[in-house]
């Protein structure tokens, strides 16, 4: 009697081990910020596939087939869903993933693309660069669709819009497993909170250099710069994917000496060449940002991941800020 009790139960015990293990989510991101931002919602079992590899930008990128199977097997979808990651959409549309997109979320904070000055690119004209008016017919950029929206597209680097992310991927977990919901909500406040933390760093550090002018090399920052109130004064480039026109060059030029623009920055996505020519003989540093963060990722030792957490992200970006912008 007592065996088959004790049977009983191990057989109860066995069907339960089978059955009731969570299974492993799958979440796809376009872009690796987006990884960082979730990623210590999630299991360790659970799989963070990131389809633009480090060290590629988002501009001007295309998937391929292959990238198909990987959103096919996905879970969950994580998008911007402005045209930085539009080269998803056609894709994402046949998958059956449930899928979050940034630019959708209630309160998300959007900015308008920047004009005037530097910032702004010539009237009239299809494409974005002043080299390419024989495009005008035929716009072979418009995939990056910078100039096509209302607001600015690169809506992952506002601090305020990562933790708008983090508690809309908590929520779908804790949908999709209620029976875990209590360990996600833990997570989500505790990952909330590492964010806050460094959120106050990182503006206690960039303080000190809000009155610094810079130039970056393309407008992909602006969320930062104005979640900490940054000077920044204008673009090289109007098209991330073209380089500038000589003429653009010598405006620049002229900018800097006029304005005492402490610093322009590159970006690793985008060598570039111009930068020494736009600082030649001028105090003018010269700088780098990354708005993927994978390059920082080379700092981080024995990490494995080909994303940076979101709080790690922000605090090498502030990094990169102050070394150039400091006195
Ligand atoms: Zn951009």
């Amino acid at each position: 009697m007592r065996f088959a009790r004790f049977f009983q139960l191990l057989l109860l015990l066995t069907v339960s081990l089978v059955v009731v293990p969570a299974q492993a989510l799958q979440v796809t991101v376009t872009i690796p910020p987006l990884a960082g931002m979730i990623a210590p919602l999630l299991d360790e079992d659970d799989k963070i596939e990131v389809l633009l590899k480090p060290g590629v930008s988002p501009h001007g990128f295309q998937l391929k087939p292959s990238h198909l199977r990987i959103l096919s097997q996905s879970d969950l979808l994580i998008t911007v869903g402005s045209p930085v990651d539009a080269w998803v959409n056609k894709y994402a549309q046949r998958v059956e993933a449930n899928k979050i997109r940034l630019a959708d979320l209630a309160a998300i904070e959007k900015l308008p693309v920047r004009k005037g000055g530097l910032w702004e690119r010539k009237p009239g004209k299809a494409v974005m660069d002043d080299d390419h008016d024989d495009h005008d017919d035929h716009d072979p950029h418009e995939h990056h669709g910078h100039d096509e929206l209302s607001y600015d597209g690169h809506i992952w680097m506002s601090m305020n819009n990562a933790r708008l992310s983090v508690r809309a991927v908590s929520d779908w977990l804790q949908k999709q497993q209620p029976q875990k919901a209590a360990v996600y909500r833990q997570r989500e406040a505790d990952w909330l909170a590492k964010l806050d933390q460094q959120d106050r760093i990182n503006r206690q550090r960039l303080q000190t250099v809000q009155n610094n002018a810079f130039f970056v090399l393309h407008d992909a920052f602006q969320y930062f710069e104005n979640h900490y109130q940054l000077k920044g004064v204008g673009s090289v480039r109007l098209n991330p994917e073209i380089p500038p026109s000589l003429k653009r060059l010598s405006e620049l030029r002229e900018k800097i000496q006029k304005n005492q623009v402490k610093c322009v920055f590159q970006e690793p996505q985008f060598p570039s060449k111009q930068m020494q020519r736009l600082t030649e003989g001028t105090d003018t540093k010269i700088g780098s940002l990354d708005p993927m963060g994978t390059s920082y990722l080379l700092a981080e030792k024995g990490s494995q991941k080909n994303y940076l957490l979101y709080d790690r992200f922000s605090a090498y970006l502030t990094d990169s800020f102050m070394q150039c912008l400091a006195d």
